[in-house]
């Protein structure tokens, strides 16, 4: 097992396939942004196969694509199938936008992602014009009906939590409880100039009202991510709570985020890196993988310091996949 200082297991990693979104939510990157990665720079699939295959013999289970928008990135599903054929992986699952997911989704259910988790921070049309930049409301009801169909379920809604959006929680609740979806409420991280300007919200009193109003319990859920379920005791709604701020998950810690252009990162709070691009274009073997792999590892700091040094990261979220 890859196991950290900490003697936390290494089994979950999040592999970031492109920068590039189709959104420019205001908590990510900002409008006119020009700074991605030079495809050039990009790993191709038979680097990233070959790299999580060599995870995958050290332990790793579980792999999460991520992006920017990943159904941007061509040929996803075709990616998709090989990442899921790697022998030790049991889970392949997907973090959208779903603006894309209409057409996508068949496809990506008969590659091997088993998993979707679909980003929608509200359901009005004039807040997601002014938090996601682009008026997707009608495109993600559509992507979430094509999941529905191809079969994905039950399908995680990732909702941020902010100033701006807070009072819509009760609303997509009721949506949530509507159409069967499971609800994760996220607090915002201080990633990036953009997120430090949204109005962080603490969920924990709106998880104390939720549990009054809907008498919720501590509930487990498939799935290894950092979320806390609460849910009904007929087991008819659950919704996830993910509080890095608040009640932070750091003693768990399950994950390390790969980016698009190679580079391991231990931990989303901190800078600790590892350059896979350089190593795997330069030569190196099986082995020194392996072995850079390990010493990755060692480089997992024990937690973020979002609350004790907010300003402390300049990257977007969209620059290693949240
Ligand atoms: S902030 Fe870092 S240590 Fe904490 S849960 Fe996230 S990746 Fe793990």
């Amino acid at each position: 097992m890859l196991t950290d200082h900490f003697g936390r297991s290494i089994e979950y990693l999040r592999l970031s396939v492109t920068d590039r979104c189709d959104l420019r939510c205001a908590y990510c990157i900002p409008e006119g942004f020009k700074g991605f990665e030079e495809p050039a720079h990009w790993l191709g699939f038979d680097e990233i196969e070959r790299l999580l295959g060599l995870f995958a013999r050290l332990g790793l289970k579980r792999i999460r694509l991520t992006g920017g928008e990943p159904l941007l990135r061509r040929d996803i599903t075709g990616l998709a199938r090989r990442l899921a054929a790697l022998p030790g992986i049991e889970d392949i699952s997907l973090s959208t936008n779903a603006t894309q997911l209409g057409r996508m989704a068949a496809d990506l259910k008969a590659a091997g992602v088993s998993r979707l988790n679909v980003s929608l921070d509200s359901l009005d049309p004039a807040t997601i014009a002014r938090i996601n930049g682009r008026p997707v409301l009608a495109d993600v009801l559509a992507g979430l009906a094509a999941a529905s169909a191809a079969g994905f379920a039950p399908i995680k809604l990732n909702m941020v939590v902010m100033e701006d959006n807070a009072r819509e929680v009760d609303a997509m609740v009721d949506f949530c409880l509507e159409q069967g979806y499971v609800l994760r409420l996220i607090e915002l991280m201080p990633m990036g100039d953009t997120a430090r300007r949204m109005g962080y919200v603490d969920l924990q009193p709106i998880k104390r009202r939720l549990q009054r109003r809907f008498g919720l319990v501590d509930t487990l859920f498939p799935g290894g991510g950092p979320a806390r379920y609460l849910g009904t005791a007929d087991g008819r709604f659950s919704v996830g709570f993910i509080t890095p701020l608040s009640q932070h998950f750091c003693a768990t810690c399950n994950r390390v985020r790969l980016t698009v252009d190679g580079q391991l990162h231990l931990c989303l709070g901190q800078d600790a890196r590892m350059d896979f691009r350089s190593l795997l274009r330069s030569g190196a073997t099986d082995d020194d993988l392996v072995a850079a792999i390990q010493q990755a590892m060692a480089l997992k700091p024990e937690r973020h310091e979002f609350s004790e040094q907010p300003e402390k990261l300049l990257r977007f979220m969209s620059m290693t996949g949240g």
